[in-house]
């Protein structure tokens, strides 16, 4: 027997629809390329969408059309998602800082139709366009800041208002495609994950959810985690149900940049990875500066650094909320945090456990296993591959890429190797591929790094394992000391010892000007191994 309840549909027009009618004058702050604020609102934002919308069917855009954006986060960029989707294009982000043979590439995979991009990037895409699918560019920008450019673009303030807002919203099935993006890469080429409107949904309300990012009305909430890196983890939608203020950063991304807008904005929650709240933090200890506003950090993207934890907790009385999730799980996969029964613990198991990836929410199911697909137990201590199953998690690759990527049981490999204890926290011990592998033991790149970001005089750093005759695999560390530092390797070894097993002791250490970040943010292991290959490391 079928339930008597209404059919309605989980589409995402629904959502700033939702804004615009209850949280109508609730603001939206976006930072332009030339630095200035500009202020709207979710009525205006939804009536604009509405306009981009029958832009796009004026080019003959519609449903299962893919329309691609450039662009870093703003009102115009939150406009070219809710305008395609709401026509049941599929909006395709794609990531400035991939390489550009890797943008053709997707570009193509994608058969985008439209791209859509910031000013900025006009001169990445010109020396491409020849390699590119798209039948049209439209630039972000008013009339008076069209940049000169070889694309025969149209002007986006223009092309908006040339359109009326009466188009149909919604109306086809909750399963229709409406977002495309495309995982990083590192291994073999990227591949595109396919969100569907029922998907984001689900993913943006368990987004809200009190045991998860918790948004309100109340909350002003600063996406910094790029709308092109895993849909910036669901804000842009969960802020618009929630009807919290958003604030879109832009593309300046640096220590005072962000805290300027943390502290003009009151911004109470705000999401990134690791390598920019070590920018923020140096900027703040640097001027002495506080954040009085500010409730929320969330951290992901990679692992959470117990000197980050410590700072943002100890410093500035700041909550830290770690994340895991991957671009094939919308992304959010797990959430740290204590569970009752540990509410009690010392302060350093708690840090202990707030640095685990944690626990999946609802509609997220994690399960370890053995390299013969058997479940492993939840001690807390057995690693295994992560496999995830679960409501907006992907089931497939995109023009069916990579194959049959689930198990039997409906699970996919996440590729990362963690612990699971009895209270059902994850951890994430490295990336299958990362894992450094040591006389037949495994060695976690991500424990050492994150023990040596403690060290004072060390910026970044990033442990690799390199070919060993006699173990298979030693570890290298690759470190960033501050500038003026006078940080030695026998210091660093020192500060290790006791701190690691002696075996996990890293066999040479080297100081490099930059650690290399890959197009997500997070250190570029690839790049540490080519580096790696080219100097004699005598081991
Ligand atoms: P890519 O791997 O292409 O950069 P994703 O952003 O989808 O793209 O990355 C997902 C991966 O990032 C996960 O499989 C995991 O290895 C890593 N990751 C994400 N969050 C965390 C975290 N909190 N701790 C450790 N690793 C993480």
């Amino acid at each position: 027997m079928r339930g008597l309840m209404q059919d309605w549909p989980l589409t995402v027009d629904r959502i700033i629809t939702h804004a615009a009618r209850v949280h109508g004058s609730r603001e939206v702050v976006a930072r332009r390329t030339d630095g200035m604020i500009h202020r709207t609102t979710y009525e205006a934002l939804h009536a604009r969408s509405r306009r981009l919308s029958a832009a796009l069917q004026r080019l003959g855009i519609g449903e299962g059309d893919r329309v691609a954006t450039l662009a870093w986060n703003s009102e115009r960029h939150t406009e070219c998602w809710y305008g395609a989707m709401g026509i049941g294009a599929i909006l395709h982000t794609l990531n400035p800082r991939l390489h550009p043979d890797q943008l053709a590439w997707i570009s193509q995979d994608a058969a985008s139709r439209v791209l859509i991009l910031d000013t900025s990037f006009v001169g990445l895409i010109e020396p491409l366009r020849h390699r590119l699918p798209f039948e049209h560019y439209v630039i972000i920008a008013g009339p008076s800041e069209m940049p000169a450019n070889s694309l025969d673009a149209l002007c986006y303030e223009d092309w908006i208002a040339a359109a009326d807002d009466r188009v149909e919203w919604g109306g086809f099935d909750e399963n229709t495609a409406c977002g495309l993006c495309y995982t990083s890469g590192t291994t073999g080429n990227p591949k595109g994950v396919l969100y569907s409107h029922r998907s984001n949904v689900l993913h943006a309300m368990m987004g809200m959810g009190k045991g998860v990012f918790g948004i309100g009305p109340d909350d002003v909430v600063m996406p910094i985690v790029p709308m092109f890196h895993a849909n910036a983890w669901g804000l842009a939608f969960s802020c618009p149900a929630a009807g919290a203020k958003m604030v879109m950063p832009g593309g300046q991304l640096d220590g005072q940049s962000v805290y300027e807008l943390l502290d003009s904005e009151r911004v109470t929650l705000t999401a990134a990875v690791p390598t920019i709240w070590l920018g923020l933090l140096r900027y703040l200890r640097e001027h002495k500066l506080q954040l009085p506003y500010l409730k929320k950090v969330v951290i992901g993207g990679s692992a959470l650094p117990e000197a980050i934890l410590r700072a943002f907790q100890d410093d500035y009385g700041i909550e830290v909320v770690h994340g895991w999730g991957m671009t094939e799980t919308s992304p959010i996969g797990s959430i740290g945090g204590l569970p009752t029964g540990l509410a009690d613990a010392g302060p350093d198991a708690r840090i202990a456990y707030l640095l685990k990836q944690g626990r999946p929410p609802f509609g997220v199911e994690l399960e370890i296993v053995d390299e013969a697909g058997a479940e492993l137990p939840r001690d807390g201590e057995t690693q295994g591959r992560l496999l995830v199953r679960g409501m907006a998690v992907a089931g497939a690759y995109f023009q069916g890429r990579g194959g049959d990527i689930l198990d039997e049981d409906g699970f996919f490999d996440t590729g990362d190797i963690a612990t699971i204890d009895r209270f059902g926290a994850m951890q994430i011990t490295d990336r299958a591929k990362d894992v450094i592998k040591s006389g037949g033991e495994w060695i976690s790149s991500i424990d050492i790094e994150n023990i040596v970001l403690t060290c004072p005089g060390v910026v970044n750093a990033g442990a690799i394992g390199v070919p060993h005759p006699k173990w298979d695999e030693r570890p290298v560390l690759f470190v960033e000391k501050q500038a003026g530092s006078d940080l030695s390797v026998d210091d660093l070894r020192a500060f290790l010892t006791g701190k690691i097993a002696s075996w996990w002791m890293p066999d040479a250490f080297l100081f490099v000007d930059q650690i290399p970040l890959g197009p997500t943010g997070k250190v570029n292991k690839l790049a540490l191994r080519e580096m790696a290959h080219e100097v004699e490391l005598g081991l």
